[in-house]
């Protein structure tokens, strides 16, 4: 039997892109995962499909017997000589009971190893433009358990030592015990006026952050109904915040904005937000799928040298079309007679990932901007292939038509509706958290309406931006009784994140400083 071995592996204070390599790697050969509440469910993602993952989380603090289970737990899938990842939060031996872990593992002979982490101290300085450490303010910094719901890691705090302490000092699960312990380090001779930090899931697009000092914080938490989990970081250095904050000054930073394209599209897009500071919460309405018969563009790839002219609309034809010469044995050389349009940049990106270059990217990047290229171009007799989403707008078969081209437009992938819509998303806009809707088709909107239905489509975005690549799907958007508010002037998605942006920055963002 395969030896057993459990890797507890440390998964960031967050940011699902501050894990490590190694923990990354461990990871991919999981056969089990055991995650807590504060590892961000994102990673389970690098774990391969077949894995076995166990929610061992509880929010706030545990108690020994949850913790021996947990320790059972991971010597008896190690046993199974099972490959188990411990995935814990932060640093998987700061304050995570990482420690027990690895007894339980060693005492029972079992191998273990330990990837290290970013802790929250770490992170959520760093992303709140807190250095722990400074040259002109103090050459030290002690992490502290403010202990949250008896995780019994506080009993020995020597509050004297802390109070004469010049350095920063950051507990973590400190947030319900924050006025007795702030009271303490003043009763022990820190100044009152000693600037304090809460930051709350530090790193992530959730980050909060309040500063005050030492007399002062309690209050102001309680005003803000301030939650866990949080660090409280104490010291001089807070005062830094104030000019090297980065991350929370983002234009959109807190803006939460949902995004309907198909899941393995979404990415690019929710990139494009994050580095504006906003928060994408995928909700995919559309699933590309292959047609129900390859035949039709078989046929056309059978005698591709016969073309004049390959038309590819999105980057999914490009895909779909670049897939099926792969699966018939050809690559891109079978181009080589004809000459290839592109709708816009992010198709002729795509293209371009096949080693092809566009010969033409029409003015107008839709479906009409490529009739009025060619429209330029005598293509009268020319054979044109066009590759095309199952329900696509007869536009361009319908005008080349017209200009005396021949068209064949086989069917190289279907645009289906996905069987739901992920909870998560749905109850976001129920909960009235998203400031944002996007589409990036016509039937990212219309598959909207027919999964919540139109009436529940319309009463759930009322009150959230609407933002729509281009005219077509403003059309679509309007016909189904919604109000278009950001529409890009070029049909491309970084023209349509700068164009979410301006309007956003319109409508001010809340703060708690
Ligand atoms: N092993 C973890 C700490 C676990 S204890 C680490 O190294 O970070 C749990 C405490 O960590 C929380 O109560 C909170 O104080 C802190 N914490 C974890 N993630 C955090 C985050 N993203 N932002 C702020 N505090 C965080």
């Amino acid at each position: 039997m395969q030896k057993g071995i459990v890797y507890l592996v440390g998964a960031g204070p967050g940011d699902p892109s501050l894990m490590t390599l190694r923990g990354v790697e461990c990871l991919r050969r999981a056969d089990v995962v055991v995650y807590d509440y504060l590892a961000n469910e994102q990673l389970l993602n690098h774990a391969p499909p077949a894995a076995e993952r166990i929610y061992a989380g509880k929010v706030g603090g545990r108690h020994n017997q949850e913790q021996e289970e947990i320790s059972d737990l991971l010597v008896g899938k190690a046993r199974e000589g099972k490959t188990v990842v411990r995935l814990k939060g932060g640093d998987p031996l700061v304050f995570g009971r990482g420690g027990e872990e690895c007894q339980a593992l060693k005492e029972a002979g079992l191998a273990f190893e330990v990837v290290p982490g970013i802790t929250a101290a770490i992170g959520a300085g760093a992303y709140a433009g807190i250095p722990l450490t400074h040259r002109d303010f103090t050459t030290s910094v002690t992490l502290i358990s403010g202990h949250e719901g008896g995780d019994g890691e506080d009993g020995s705090i020597d509050w004297e030592r802390l109070g004469h302490d010049s350095g920063t000092l950051v507990f973590y699960m400190g947030i319900s015990n924050l006025r007795q312990n702030m009271g303490r380090l003043v009763n022990h001779g820190r100044s009152p006026r000693t600037p304090v930090a809460l930051v709350r899931w530090g790193t992530t697009m959730d980050q909060q952050v309040l500063t005050g000092t030492l007399a002062d914080i309690a209050d102001l938490a309680e005003q803000h109904n301030f939650k866990p989990p949080a660090v409280t970081i104490v010291g001089e250095v807070v005062s830094l915040r104030e000019t090297l904050r980065w991350f929370d000054t983002r234009p959109l930073f807190g803006r939460r904005i949902l995004i309907t394209r198909a899941a393995d599209q979404a990415g690019e897009f929710a990139g494009l937000l994050a580095e504006r500071g906003a928060k994408a919460i995928e909700c995919p309405t559309i699933l590309m799928v292959e047609p129900e018969s390859w035949a039709p563009l078989d046929a056309a790839i059978a005698k591709i040298s016969e073309y004049d002219w390959l038309v590819l609309t999105s980057a999914n034809a490009v895909r779909y079309f670049f897939k099926r010469l792969d699966a018939l044995g050809l690559d891109a050389r079978a181009l080589s007679d004809c000459r290839v349009c592109a709708v816009g940049p992010g198709t002729a990106e795509a293209l371009h990932g096949f080693g092809v270059r566009a010969d033409l990217i029409p003015d107008s990047y839709k479906a009409e901007g490529v009739a009025a290229a060619f429209a330029k171009l005598d293509i009268k007799g020319d054979r044109v292939l066009f590759p095309r989403a199952d329900h696509a707008r007869e536009v361009i078969p319908h005008e080349l038509g017209c200009m005396g081209a021949l068209v064949d437009s086989p069917v190289a992938y279907c645009n289906v509706m996905p069987g739901k819509l992920p909870p998560e998303a749905v109850f976001e806009l129920e909960k009235r958290a998203v400031d944002c809707i996007t589409f990036t088709s016509s039937s990212t909107v219309r598959n909207l309406a027919a999964m919540l239905g139109e009436d529940r489509m319309v009463d759930m975005l009322r009150g959230v931006a609407v933002a729509s690549i281009g005219p077509v799907t403003s059309k679509t958007c309007r016909a189904l009784g919604l109000k278009v508010d950001i529409e890009p002037a070029e049909y491309t998605l970084p023209a349509l994140a700068d164009a979410i942006e301006a309007f956003l920055l319109k409508s001010g963002a809340d703060s708690l400083e």
